[in-house]
């Protein structure tokens, strides 16, 4: 069985054409500028040439369109017809309480997504757009559905309520949530296969490091708490967002600044973080670069996220009574060894040792630990497509 994967913003759509026979991926691609002008990077896997050019993209619905072209294309493509493809996977950021798994799309779900629109008010619409475009070109192929929140769903009371008035929460769902529920699924699944331990017998805390960053503490292959919350601004400071700050600093701001309300959550949302800290940027590997130049404020920032991250580690040590291994993934978490490494060293106490030599590794699935470091420690590429078009082939073989 063949299945497309799609993740849809509001003027993009990234794709990935799994075999799920052998799970292997067969082309991916990017829809950019979408509702601008548009512009198509559709990537082969099976020696065909790469298409990267302007493509006029005046909706999603030509998007989808463009991308089957080229998927089923003559010069380009990897597949004789669309007759080939048995089902599409969505990924849907916000779930809200009403999904705890990935589910068939139908009309019911269809409108509980568009329930979840004022959780996700930037996400939600790009992903039901998505959905509609797949339905338009493509019939009744089944779809479904993969929630970035739903793993986050067996957190307990004590972690995801807000100590405000409970009205807020029963009323207007305000409450932690979490995200980046898919690659914390695939990681911790991944590391404990490594470890060669049933993932119902272990405590692990899953770091994904990227642009946006979040921890998840997993007990048994549950997530019992998560560093993101009601949106994904909250938790550690990121590429852009500041993480977790008091909420008093948005009045203060308003206040002070003449700005309003929406203009300081957006400077909260994409100037602040690590970029607003260095004034460098927002990648890591800038910030390194700047940092080994003498800049003290990208040193600052690297330091800050390090503890940030260590910090929480902590905490979700304690939330768990124990921790076995730490995970490594996404873009810092796989790549940068630096970061790695300033994080291992606020851990000795925990019984983390890191290995300098494996420490060096990128992109690929390692322990980064030493033999006899108490607790295990991994960097494990995520591979949130595979998790979806997995969950797409279990729900639509039924
Ligand atoms: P997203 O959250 O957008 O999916 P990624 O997981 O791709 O982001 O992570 C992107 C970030 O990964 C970049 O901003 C950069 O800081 C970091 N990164 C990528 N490669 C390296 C590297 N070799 N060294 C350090 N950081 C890296």
């Amino acid at each position: 069985m063949k299945i497309l994967v799609i993740n849809c913003g509001s003027s993009s759509l990234k794709y990935q054409l799994l075999d799920m026979q052998t799970e292997t991926l067969l082309a991916k691609g990017l829809c950019e500028r979408i509702g601008i002008d548009g512009h198509l990077k559709h990537q082969p896997q099976n020696g065909k040439s790469v298409f990267d050019e302007d493509v006029a993209l005046p909706t999603h619905t030509e998007a989808i369109a463009a991308v089957l072209d080229k998927l089923t294309s003559e010069q380009y493509g990897v597949v004789a017809s669309m007759d080939e493809i048995g089902a599409v996977g969505h990924r849907v950021v916000h779930g809200g309480e009403k999904f705890a798994s990935s589910v068939l799309i139908n009309d019911e779900v269809m409108a509980a997504i568009a329930e979840c629109i004022p959780l996700a008010p930037l996400h939600n619409p790009a992903n039901i757009t998505g959905i509609e475009a797949c339905k338009a070109v493509m019939g009744d192929v089944p779809q479904v559905a993969v929630f970035d929140t739903a793993f986050h769903q067996t957190m307990p009371g004590k972690a995801y309520m807000y100590a405000i008035p409970y009205e807020y929460y029963t009323d207007l769902k305000v409450r932690r949530y979490g995200f980046h529920g898919t690659s914390h699924r695939y990681v911790s699944a991944r590391a404990a296969e490594m470890m060669g331990k049933p993932i119902e017998e272990l405590k692990l805390i899953s770091c994904h490091m990227g642009n946006g960053s979040s921890i998840c503490a997993i007990d048994g292959g549950k997530s019992v708490d998560t560093s993101m919350g009601f949106t994904p601004i909250a938790g550690l400071p990121m590429g852009t967002r500041c993480g977790d700050i008091d909420v008093s600093v948005l009045e203060y701001l308003c206040a002070n600044t003449g700005k309003d309300v929406k203009t300081i959550t957006n400077e909260l949302n994409k100037k602040s973080g690590v970029l607003g800290v260095s004034g460098v940027s927002s990648d890591f590997r800038d910030l390194t670069k700047a940092a080994g130049e003498g800049n003290d404020r990208a040193a600052l920032a690297l330091d800050m996220f390090a503890y940030a991250v260590a910090k929480t580690i902590g905490a979700y040590a304690a939330a768990m009574n124990g921790v076995d291994g730490i995970i490594f993934t996404a873009g810092v978490g796989e790549n940068d060894a630096a970061t790695r490494a300033g994080i291992g060293k606020y851990l000795g106490w925990l019984g983390v040792q890191i290995c300098p030599g494996c420490n060096q590794k990128r992109g690929e699935e390692t322990f980064i630990s030493t033999a006899d470091s108490k607790v295990k420690v991994m960097v494990i590429p995520t591979n949130e497509e595979l998790v979806i078009a997995r969950d797409t082939k279990a729900l639509t073989e039924k």
